[in-house]
């Protein structure tokens, strides 16, 4: 807050009315549009009933030879598509991306932006949020719109300068809530009187909406003012990671094996499980921590957030750091010798027993089912 108040001191007060609509960075990596943009813009429309009638859902898409990638985005809810277009975007670079999304934004001007919070996410909005002096709210978990009143502010935000506030305005800003103190507590953060709000947003928590095949909209091709000095760096070759990769947050079955597995050897018998019912491997940080799976097994607040339609959790006891990543689930099916388990408090159903009894069994019965 004194961040802001120091902003406005040296700026002058945001008109908050020059901004509009909702942006959703649209990732794309080699042209294919990732998930969690897709989740975005259907969170980017539920947010946007909430604004007003006339709040609009803009997908933002940065690349080269990528105008076949607005039609997904208007597919799944975009109301308009924001096109940067250059050679020199082809691959992602810090630089290149943060200026000329940094242009678009000056220009167009929107009221909220929000990214995924993968790797590229995580880079790009923090350099975007310094280089337009405005905040930034990373690895959220949920976001709403809430009019915040001058007292609201006056009352909450002791710190905060109030002289710098108009008492007559109501500003409806994000509220943006992510995990805190190791997951122990939620907070909700607000950037009062700054424009653009931006955010971050983890991957398989909000929900992408149905896909209506046909929809359109509006494609607004930003001409980007970009030259090679602009980009530090040079991209010689992208090499894939020789690790298994696995994607938890596009499946739809997710068996995970936890410290109760005993050993590494007990992820065979995971593999196995997740072989028979379609799913993929997920784990706990204890079985990572132990060097049985590798980190990008990981489900919960440090590793990735899901939310398949069935979750098996193996072994696994429940801490609130496992339960932030999983238990927005559909069905928690849970496997655990101790009846006390706190996994039991979210799992939908609850196998008390020794999952080396009770897996293969499940593996022997699953095509009768
Ligand atoms: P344990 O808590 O040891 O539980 C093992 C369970 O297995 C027990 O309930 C036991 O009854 C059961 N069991 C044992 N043998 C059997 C058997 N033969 N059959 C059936 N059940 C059996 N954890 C995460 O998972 N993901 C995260 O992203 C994450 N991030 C964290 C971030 C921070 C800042 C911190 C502080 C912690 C984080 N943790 C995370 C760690 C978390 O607090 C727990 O330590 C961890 O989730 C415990 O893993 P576990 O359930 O596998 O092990």
């Amino acid at each position: 807050f004194d961040a802001i108040t120091k902003t406005e001191e040296k700026e002058g007060t945001v008109d908050l009315s020059e901004y509009k609509n909702i942006w959703v960075y649209a990732e794309q990596r080699k042209g294919k549009i990732m998930n969690v943009a897709l989740e975005l813009i259907g969170e980017g429309r539920r947010l946007s009933r909430e604004i007003s009638d006339e709040a609009k859902v803009c997908a933002l898409i940065v690349g080269n030879n990528v105008e076949a990638l607005a039609k997904e985005c208007f597919e799944y809810g975009a109301d308009s598509v924001y096109m940067i277009e250059d050679p020199l975007l082809e691959n992602y670079t810090t630089d290149g991306y943060t200026k000329v999304i940094v242009d678009a934004v000056k220009e167009h001007k929107p009221e909220i932006v929000i990214y995924g919070a993968t790797h590229i996410g995580r880079d790009l909005a923090p350099r975007v949020a310094a280089r337009l002096n405005t905040g930034l709210t990373a690895d959220c978990t949920r976001l709403d719109i809430k009019v915040s009143s001058y007292m609201d502010y006056a009352i909450k935000n002791t710190t905060l300068d109030v002289s710098t506030l108009d008492p007559n305005s109501d500003d409806k800003g994000l509220k943006q809530t992510r995990p805190a103190f190791g997951g122990n507590l939620m907070a909700t953060i607000i950037c009062p009187k700054t424009r653009p709000q931006m955010s971050t947003v983890r991957p398989g928590v909000m929900q992408k909406r149905e896909r209506q095949a046909g929809a359109t909209g509006e494609l607004i091709k930003v001409k980007p003012a970009i030259a090679k000095s602009d980009i530090k760096i040079e991209i010689l070759d992208i090499v894939k990671s020789a690790k298994e990769i696995v994607s938890l947050t596009d499946a739809e079955i997710i068996c995970s094996g936890g410290r109760g597995l005993g050993d590494s050897s007990g992820f065979e018998l995971i593999k196995k499980f997740a072989d028979k019912v379609g799913g993929v491997v997920g784990s706990s940080r204890a079985a990572v921590d132990a060097g049985w799976i590798d980190h990008s097994h990981q489900v919960g607040q440090t590793g990735t957030t899901v939310k398949p339609k069935i979750y098996f959790a193996c072994g696994i006891s429940g801490a609130i750091q496992h339960l932030a990543g999983m238990q927005t689930s559909d069905i928690i099916v849970a496997i655990n010798k101790d009846p006390d388990a706190p996994i039991f408090e979210v799992a939908d159903y609850g196998i008390v027993g020794d999952l080396y009894k009770v897996i293969p069994q499940i593996i022997e019965q699953w095509d009768n089912a």
